[in-house]
């Protein structure tokens, strides 16, 4: 029997446990606090910045909304970062990315004060984690590392294959594989969109990770019997809906998951991981602020 992996449920039991560290900083008086910055009216960027607001809202951390014109000056989207990493009651700031054509991506991501980078994306704690010293794990390959464990898959010893090398996703999926540490311990490839015969380094894999934002892609002829696969991929493919689309992975679930010892599902995989490893990272800066050693999951 495949395990579908239920991203929903291990999502929940991560909120459960922050609660209890919230509450224990909120004794102390630190209300973990993150701040949002969206300037873009894309709705699918819209939604994101508003589902994070609502999992703040539901675990206690306080929610600071902050939107910006998207034809503002980018002078505009700096002072307010600048504003935000000296008030001390911040403890995250997100800046939802992607940020319109005229604003330079990674000057934003430099202009983050890196303790507050809960997204770690700031070229130090990039750094960090590379250098096996991380501060904040990016939340999808973090989420990842956690529904692994949860699932009871140990990457140690296994063959691992990323799929995509996106800063966001692969390189930080790759890095945590790939670290001398619990939840790391594989021997790591990744793959991309130069990669030559993608299916021969697939089906010699334990773990798939895909993460390209190719639709399906993956199908259970380039995986091996017993692979544990992730997927990542979150892609709107048209259908016959009321929304006149539907989500889809970079996996073909059905062929997939007859292959498979585990699957991810999309939606409620990965998903729910990401916003909640996001929690993880802002209760963990409260925690660094306030000087109290969180018990975190
Ligand atoms: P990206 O576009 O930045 O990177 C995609 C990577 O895939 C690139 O490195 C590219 O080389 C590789 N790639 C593209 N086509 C390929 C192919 N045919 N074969 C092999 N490699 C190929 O994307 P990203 O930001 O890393 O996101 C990847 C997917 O994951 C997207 O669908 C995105 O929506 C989704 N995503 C989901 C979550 C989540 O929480 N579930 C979080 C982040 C991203």
């Amino acid at each position: 029997m495949t395990h579908v992996i239920d991203g929903n449920a291990v999502a929940q039991r991560i909120r459960d446990d922050l609660s209890e560290n919230i509450d224990t900083l909120e004794a102390d008086g630190t209300t973990p606090t993150l701040a949002t910055v969206l300037m873009s009216d894309d709705p699918a960027s819209e939604t994101y910045v508003s589902m994070k607001q609502d999992d703040c809202e539901e675990v206690g951390i306080e929610a600071i909304d902050i939107e910006i014109e998207p034809d503002a000056p980018a002078e505009e989207l700096f002072e307010t970062i600048e504003r935000l990493n000296d008030d001390e009651s911040v403890d995250g700031i997100l800046v939802q990315m992607p940020v319109p054509e005229h604003v330079d991506q990674r000057a934003v991501l430099r202009a983050i004060d890196p303790a507050k980078d809960v997204d770690g994306f700031h070229p130090e704690n990039v750094g960090r984690l590379v250098a096996g010293e991380p501060r904040y794990k990016p939340c999808t390959p973090h989420g990842i590392q956690k529904l692994l464990a949860a699932a009871d898959v140990d990457p140690e010893g296994k063959d691992a294959v990323v799929v995509g090398r996106s800063d966001i996703v692969g390189k930080p999926m790759a890095n945590l594989l790939m670290q001398k540490t619990e939840g790391g311990n594989a021997t790591v490839t990744v793959c991309h969109s130069r990669t030559e015969d993608l299916p021969a380094k697939t089906r010699q894999a334990d773990i798939v990770i895909a993460a390209a934002g190719v639709p399906e892609m993956i199908d259970g002829s380039m995986l091996s019997d017993g692979v544990v696969v992730i997927d990542v991929g979150i892609n709107r493919v048209e259908a016959d809906t009321e929304k006149g689309y539907e989500l889809v992975g970079d996996v073909e679930f059905e062929s997939a998951k007859e292959k498979a010892s585990a699957i991810t599902p999309v939606p409620g995989g990965v998903g729910p991981m990401t916003r909640a490893m996001l929690l993880y990272n802002t209760v963990k800066a409260a925690g660094n602020r306030a000087d109290i050693e969180v018990e975190l999951p």
